[in-house]
């Protein structure tokens, strides 16, 4: 099939790069002139892992291929997927500038039956937005062409995004017209084999869905969250906690993770959305407020676990950080719980001292050069003549540590530990003092 999709980022890239994959004919579309200009070059704008290959072999194989041409990009394809970024506005609710944008660029340009895909993240009616945003387009041309709307939520994570979308779950497909369930059967038939995973809906279901989901995973964090301030109070180790319930098969492990909150392009400003969404139409939603509480107050709580450890001033004291991307395997520090640490920091006249394995270009782009602000090429140069160790991202490569050589290197010896990477005996066996997240140390 002919396929367009509009926004070159995380969403848009792995959904083109894959759908390129099993045969389609696709065509990237990005206003970024220089995100398109590199990727044409074979450069990635992310990192992801997996997605460079792939879309290196698929874009030589001339399957999928990158454009700044927005009315070349609706003219390519019967369906036009629209995976552009739908950012907070300053009441909380996505932001559909974008979404709207590509919708009358589709009803400007297209000269023939078009079915628009929401891949995007957008609130319950948005759907109707797009359709009447294409629909003046076509009047303003004095043109009344066939077209139709649907909403295909995207579920991936980065840092597994390939795997995440060519083995999904579920593809999750809103609409109500027999057309476009057909031509969207077709479009996933490559990635639909073992078993089927199309769940058509109406519309608007599909849309809250995506919303629910994120919602569901950020309380499950918060909810973990929560209790760890409770166990670390209780002299209870939040660890053993977590097991005892993850082996009910009604709760599961995932997501029950205690650490130093949730960060990254879409928890926060979903939960921040489906809050304002629930305000407009009357309902208050405080469970939803109270997930965005908590995990406020415990992106704070390294600060405040650094001023136990160190004393209420940290003018003057240098901070090593090992990790900056909100989650292993990405560069993307969107809302991530590193940056309100830095920024804290800073703040309180401290510098810090950052490795990141992926994110260090990442965190240059978005604070520059400054004297307060040590890139450092690797883990141990970072913790050079530092006070203490700060871990935001559990990364593999920080699982395991010297204890002993650590202690010779930071002035103080203090582990404060967002992840509860290690064992506390372990590390107090080294003659460290360990912060980590519920376990009682710092209290
Ligand atoms: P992103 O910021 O990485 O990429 C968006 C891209 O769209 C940018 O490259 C931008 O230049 C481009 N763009 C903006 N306006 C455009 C236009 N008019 N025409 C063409 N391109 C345009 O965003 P993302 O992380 O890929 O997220 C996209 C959407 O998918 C959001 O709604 C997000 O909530 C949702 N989503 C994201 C993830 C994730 O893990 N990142 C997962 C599921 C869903």
């Amino acid at each position: 099939m002919k396929i367009t999709v509009f926004g070159s980022g995380y969403v848009g890239l792995v959904t083109g790069t894959c759908l390129a994959d099993v045969g389609h004919d696709v065509l990237c579309i990005d206003v970024d002139q220089a995100k398109i200009e590199g990727l044409n070059q074979g450069v990635l704008p992310i990192y992801e892992p997996g997605l460079g290959a792939m879309l290196k072999r698929n874009h030589s194989e001339g399957r999928l291929q990158f454009s700044t041409s927005a009315e070349r990009g609706v003219e390519h394809g019967q369906l036009q997927f629209i995976a552009v970024g739908t950012p907070p506005d300053d009441d909380g609710s996505a932001d559909l500038r974008h979404v709207l944008a590509v919708a009358r660029t589709i009803g400007s340009h297209m000269t023939g039956y078009k079915v628009v895909v929401d891949k995007s993240t957008v609130p319950v009616g948005t759907a109707d937005k797009v359709r009447r945003e294409i629909a003046t387009a076509l009047a303003a041309r004095q043109t009344e062409l066939e077209f139709d709307v649907c909403s295909n939520p995207e579920f991936l994570k980065e840092g597994a995004a390939i795997e995440d979308f060519t083995k999904a779950a579920r593809i999750v497909i809103g609409t109500d017209s027999e057309r476009v369930r057909g031509l969207m059967r077709e479009c996933y038939s490559p990635y639909n084999r073992n078993r089927d995973k199309l769940m058509f809906m109406d519309l608007r279901a599909a849309e809250l869905t995506k919303y629910a989901a994120n919602a569901m995973l950020a309380t499950k964090i918060s909810f973990m969250n929560e209790l760890a301030q409770l166990a670390e109070r209780l002299g209870v180790d939040i660890e053993q906690v977590r097991q005892g319930i993850g082996s009910d098969p009604r709760i599961g492990y995932h997501f029950i993770y205690p650490g130093c909150g949730y960060g990254g392009s879409c928890f926060p400003k979903d939960v921040k959305a489906l809050t304002r969404t629930a305000l407009d139409a009357g309902h208050d939603a405080p469970l939803l407020n109270a997930v965005e509480q908590v995990n406020q107050r415990q992106k704070q709580t390294l600060f405040h676990k650094l001023q136990q450890g160190l004393g209420n001033n940290l003018r003057g004291k240098r901070i090593a950080i090992w990790g900056l991307a909100f989650k292993p395997n990405t560069d993307d520090m969107r809302e991530a719980p590193s940056r309100s640490l830095m920024e804290a920091l800073w703040d309180a006249g401290a510098s810090v001292s950052v490795y990141d394995p992926e994110a260090l270009n990442e965190c240059h782009r978005i604070y520059g050069k400054r004297t307060d602000l040590n890139l450092a090429a690797t883990r141990e140069l970072a913790v050079e003549d530092a006070d203490a160790l700060v871990i935001c991202t559990e990364w593999k490569a920080f699982r395991t540590l010297d204890f002993a050589w650590l202690k010779t290197q930071l002035r103080t010896p203090l582990i404060v530990d967002g992840r509860n990477l290690y064992a506390p005996q372990d590390v107090h066996r080294a003659g460290l003092a360990y912060y980590a997240v519920g376990r009682g140390d710092s209290l």
